[in-house]
């Protein structure tokens, strides 16, 4: 299973993506199809399907704190950013290995759609 996920391929580098940041544990790199200046997604190297999976209560510490670092780096820190992890079908999770959007450089609304 995590031999074809496409986010384990991205950790694998077999397929290529615009890394911004690797740490022992996680990668972080930008969507392909951004929704803001900067959108960036962080995932473990490990395979997680989705929170629902997710049995490490350091797992999403590293992904929030790791967008937290890309944050400061990129120039969003102070103006503001957003941090979303959708899960299954009501979210719109489409890629089901876990994953923290990171998103800046505009104001978003709340409640979000
Ligand atoms: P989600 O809807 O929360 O599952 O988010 C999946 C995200 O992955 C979407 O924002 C996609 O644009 C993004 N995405 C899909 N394929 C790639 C890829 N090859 N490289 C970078 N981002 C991707
Ligand atoms: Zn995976």
């Amino acid at each position: 299973m995590a031999d074809h996920c496409l986010f384990c391929r991205i950790v694998r580098k077999e397929i290529p993506a615009q890394i911004v940041a690797e740490t022992e544990d996680c990668v972080a790199f930008r969507d392909i199809n951004p929704q803001a200046p900067l959108h960036v997604l962080v995932i473990p190297r490990e395979h997680v399907a989705s929170l629902n999976e997710a049995t490490d209560p350091a797992l999403v510490g590293r992904l929030a704190l790791a967008a937290a670092d890309i944050a400061k780096r990129e120039g969003v820190a102070e103006s503001g950013y957003r941090t979303v992890i959708n899960t299954n079908a009501d979210a719109g999770q489409t890629v089901f290995h876990v994953h923290l959007h990171l998103l800046g450089g505009r104001r978003f609304s709340w409640p979000p759609g």
